[in-house]
């Protein structure tokens, strides 16, 4: 019967495997392999939240905006000029759709100066650090919240402290130190900072408020900014929205004018710049059998993927007319444009060398330009689990192979091996059959399905019983 679900379809034969000239080279430093990155966070649930969006969004800055949650704060909790959250909601969805991070300023924005080991172990409580964080989950279809920031600056420096924070889940926890003698201006991290928990930035550029010191220093900033850009670093700046004077002609757009705009920079929001350092450490890339493609590649990690969720950079050489598949799809390819997004998937080309931007936990397939097949290579093994009528967990082990465009292999379980017979693949759609022997009896096995990516759903029938799910992925 599955062979009528088929009907018609043809497969073109592929290159051979053979002296394929897909070299994999290495991760690179950066997105998209970018000369330098830009890194922007701005503090407070404040009415000047929205303009300052509106601002970046002009220029194509990405930040953190760290928000304190509360709703509707009690009038004595009441941070000086903080907005209800209600009516800031809105704009946050639309900033994380555009590239922005929404990062945890405590829910209630606890501030006391200078701080003291019982005041913050007072403060930082569960309502505030993890009750702010499941706000953000709640409010908004981020799907995990990766940055702290310190309300004040306060209790950065404490290590019961930095480990509550980090035990709610944030990678990255930002500092605002000395802030009664301006030390907060020029903290000058130029790269990652190796204690995530309290971490640094390059400068702020902002105003100081009503105080008299006034500290914009444009030449200053700016000439900050070209020394990192320069180094190829991480300028990472700060502001406080309610500090800033908006206006083309006003220190803070200038800014954003001379530091935006450029393509060999990445350009991210805090949080998801310290997950690409994980993400990028912690993902192997694995020759496999070539199958059906001129070379493939697994791409895996060991990391929760709804923390890490975003793209790496993996340098090959490849000849010219090469596409890449990622778990089946073609990859676009971008050709100028800003690296503006963390999650994006895509492949570039410099010279001999093809950047590939993809989310790990994929298959690679490098194949011949206009030769990409309509659907995945389920070359490999996969593992199998199925519950039976009687409720009974069965696992299996298929080791599939793609031959002329069709599918054979085995399947193995505690009742042995048996090969795969009447294999069919069409795009997504698979369907192959298995002859179980035993008893002296021959009972014919019919799988039918899809797979996507490194999963496949599939139902399962035999001997006119009624149809099992079953569920694969890829195996190593
Ligand atoms: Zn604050």
């Amino acid at each position: 019967m599955h062979r009528l679900l088929f009907g018609f379809f043809c497969f073109l034969p592929l290159a051979a495997a053979d002296g394929s000239p897909v070299r994999f080279l290495g991760k690179t430093k950066y997105l998209n392999n970018a000369h330098a990155v830009v890194t922007h966070t701005i503090d407070d649930s404040t009415k000047s939240v929205i303009q300052c969006i509106d601002t970046m969004d002009r220029y194509g800055i990405k930040a953190t905006i760290f928000v304190s949650t509360e709703e509707d704060p009690a009038p004595e909790d009441v941070f000086f000029t903080q907005l209800q959250m209600r009516e800031l909601w809105p704009r946050l969805r639309q900033a994380i759709n555009n590239g922005h991070e929404i990062g945890s300023h405590s829910r209630q924005h606890p501030c006391r100066k200078p701080d003291s080991e019982s005041f913050c172990s007072a403060a930082y409580t569960d309502y505030e650090i993890t009750g702010s964080r499941d706000d953000i989950l709640r409010m908004t279809n981020q799907p995990h919240v990766w940055s702290w920031c310190y309300p004040c600056g306060n209790c950065a420096n404490y290590e019961f402290i930095q480990k509550r924070i980090a035990a709610a889940g944030y990678i990255v926890a930002r500092n605002y130190p000395n802030e009664a003698t301006n030390g907060h201006m020029r903290p000058n991290v130029r790269t990652w900072d190796s204690n995530t928990m309290n971490a640094g930035y390059t400068q702020a550029v902002q105003h100081k408020g009503t105080a008299k010191n006034d500290t914009v220093d444009s030449a200053g900033n700016d000439a900050t900014f070209d020394e990192v850009y320069r180094d190829g670093g991480i300028y990472n700046f700060m502001s406080h929205p309610q500090w800033l004077d908006y206006g083309p002609n006003e220190f803070y757009e200038r800014h954003l004018a001379r530091i935006s705009g450029r393509k060999d920079v990445w350009y991210v929001p805090m949080g998801p710049l310290y997950a690409f350092r994980t993400l990028a450490g912690h993902t192997t890339v694995r020759a496999l059998d070539s199958g059906r493609a001129k070379a493939r590649f697994a791409v895996s990690n060991d990391l929760d993927g709804k923390i890490y969720n975003g793209s790496i950079t993996l340098a090959f050489a490849a000849p010219p007319d090469i596409e890449v598949l990622s778990g089946g799809r073609k990859l676009p390819s971008k050709e100028g444009g800003l690296t503006d997004r963390w999650n994006a998937e895509y492949v570039r080309r410099e010279g001999e060398r093809l950047y590939v931007t993809v989310r790990p936990l994929t298959t690679l397939e490098f194949v011949a330009a206009g030769t990409v097949p309509p659907g995945p290579d389920v070359t490999g093994n996969w593992k199998a689990t199925y519950t039976t009528r009687n409720g009974l967990k069965r696992e299996s082990t298929f080791a599939l192979k793609m031959e002329n465009g069709r599918l054979t292999g085995t399947i193995t379980s505690e009742r042995g091996r048996a090969p795969i017979t009447e294999g069919r693949i069409a795009g997504h759609e698979l369907a192959f059959t298995v002859v179980r022997k035993g008893n002296g009896d021959e009972v014919a096995v019919e799988y039918q399905g899809r797979v996507e990516g490194d999963g496949m759903n599939l139902r399962m029938r035999f001997g006119g019983h009624e149809a099992l799910d079953v569920t694969a992925r890829r195996a190593p």
